[in-house]
C-alpha cells in the first residue's frame, strides 16, 4: 500500500515526488517510457532557472537522482487504469497497487507529421518549440509547418529571431485569428506557402534541406531547422471514464484538484495556457502539497 502513486516520471511526476518524499510520504511513481518525460529528447534547455544550459537527458537524470535519493519508488510500467474508492487502484498491464492518493502527470505529445527517419532528426534540426528551441536559430533558415493558431505564433516569434521563416500550409488558408494572420503578413521575412506539404527530412545528423510538394510537384528548400507546429495530444486515456477532459483530452481543473477526491492532476496533461517545465514543476509541488493536505484528513 502506497501513501501516493504518482503516473507520470516527467518533470512534474517528479517534482511531486520529491516534495513528498521528502515529507516522509511513501511514494510511488510509474513511468511508461523514459525518465524526464518529453524534456528528454531537448538538446539544450535554456531557460529553466538555476541552469545557464543544460542538456534535456541531464536534467532528467539529475531530477530522478534526486527524487530517488530523497527516497521515492520510480518503476517502468504503463498505467492502463485507475479504479477510484477510499483506497485506489492503480492498474498497470503487470500489476495492480493499491494507494490513498493518485496524481496524474501523464503529460502530452507533439504530434508529428509521421514522415520517415523523423524522429532521428528530433532535436537535430526538428523542433517542436519556439519558446525553448527558437533562439538556436538567429539569423539562420527556418520553416514552420501548420495552419493554425500556434504555427502563426510560432512563425511572429520566429520573425524575430531568424533571418528567414517559411510557413508551410497543407491548406489553402490559415486557419488562425485574424488578427494574428495580420501581425505575421507584416513581417517582411516570413514566406507563406500555401497548398504544400513536406515530404521528407534529409541531412546526416542534422536536418539540411526538406522535400516539399505543392500542386503535385515536389521542389528541395534548404533550411536549418523545421519546427512542427501540427498540435499536441494529451496522453489522458487511462482517465477516460473517470475525469472530465476538453475536446483535445486535456484535464480540465483550474487549480490541479479534480472532481473525485484524492486524485489531483499536475503538468503537461492539464488543461492550461503555458506549457514548460516551469509549469510542469510548478504544477507538481502544489500536487504534493494538495496530497499531503488530503492525507492528513484521511
Ligand atoms: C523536444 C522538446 C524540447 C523542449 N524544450 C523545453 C525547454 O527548453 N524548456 C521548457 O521549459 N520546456 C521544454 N519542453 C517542454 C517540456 O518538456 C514539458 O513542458 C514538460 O516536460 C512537461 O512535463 P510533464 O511532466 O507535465 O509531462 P511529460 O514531460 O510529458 O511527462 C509525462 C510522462 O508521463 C509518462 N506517461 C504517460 N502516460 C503514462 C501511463 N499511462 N503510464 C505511465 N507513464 C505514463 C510519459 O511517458 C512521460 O514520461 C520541451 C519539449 C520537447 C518535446
Amino acid at each position: 500500500m502506497y501513501d501516493v502513486i504518482i503516473v507520470g516520471g516527467g518533470p512534474a511526476g517528479m517534482t511531486a515526488g520529491l516534495y513528498l518524499a521528502r515529507a516522509g510520504i511513501k511514494t510511488l511513481i510509474l513511468e511508461k517510457e523514459t525518465v524526464g518525460g518529453q524534456i528528454a529528447a531537448a538538446i539544450n534547455v535554456d531557460n529553466y532557472p538555476g541552469h545557464l544550459t543544460i542538456t534535456g537527458s541531464e536534467i532528467s537524470t539529475i531530477m530522478y537522482e534526486q527524487v530517488i535519493n530523497a527516497g521515492a519508488e520510480y518503476e517502468f510500467e504503463n498505467v492502463i487504469n485507475i479504479h477510484n474508492g477510499k483506497i485506489k487502484q492503480v492498474v498497470t498491464e503487470d500489476n495492480v497497487y493499491d494507494c490513498k492518493v493518485v496524481i496524474i502527470a501523464s503529460g502530452s505529445k507533439y504530434r508529428k507529421l509521421g514522415l520517415d527517419a523523423e524522429d532521428k532528426y528530433v532535436g537535430n534540426g526538428v523542433h517542436f518549440c519556439t519558446a525553448c528551441d527558437g533562439a538556436f536559430y538567429k539569423d539562420k533558415e527556418v520553416a514552420v509547418v501548420g495552419g493554425a493558431n500556434t504555427a502563426v505564433a510560432n512563425a511572429i516569434y520566429l520573425a524575430d529571431i531568424a533571418k528567414k521563416v517559411y510557413l508551410i500550409n497543407r491548406g489553402s488558408e490559415l486557419k488562425s485569428e485574424k488578427v494574428r494572420v495580420n501581425e505575421l503578413l507584416k513581417k517582411t521575412n516570413v514566406e507563406i506557402m500555401y497548398n504544400t506539404t513536406v515530404e521528407n527530412i534529409n541531412g546526416e545528423k542534422h536536418l539540411e534541406t526538406i522535400d516539399i510538394k505543392t500542386a503535385g510537384i515536389t521542389k528541395n528548400l534548404k533550411i536549418d531547422g523545421l519546427f512542427e507546429s501540427i498540435g499536441m495530444d494529451a496522453e489522458t486515456e487511462l482517465v477516460d471514464n473517470l475525469l472530465v477532459k476538453n475536446d483535445c483530452n486535456y484535464i480540465m481543473s483550474k487549480d490541479c484538484t479534480t472532481d473525485i477526491e484524492g486524485i489531483f492532476v499536475a503538468g503537461d496533461c492539464r488543461e492550461k495556457d503555458v506549457r514548460q517545465l516551469t509549469t510542469a514543476t510548478s504544477d507538481g509541488t502544489i500536487t504534493a502539497y494538495l496530497a499531503i493536505d488530503y492525507l492528513k484528513g484521511n
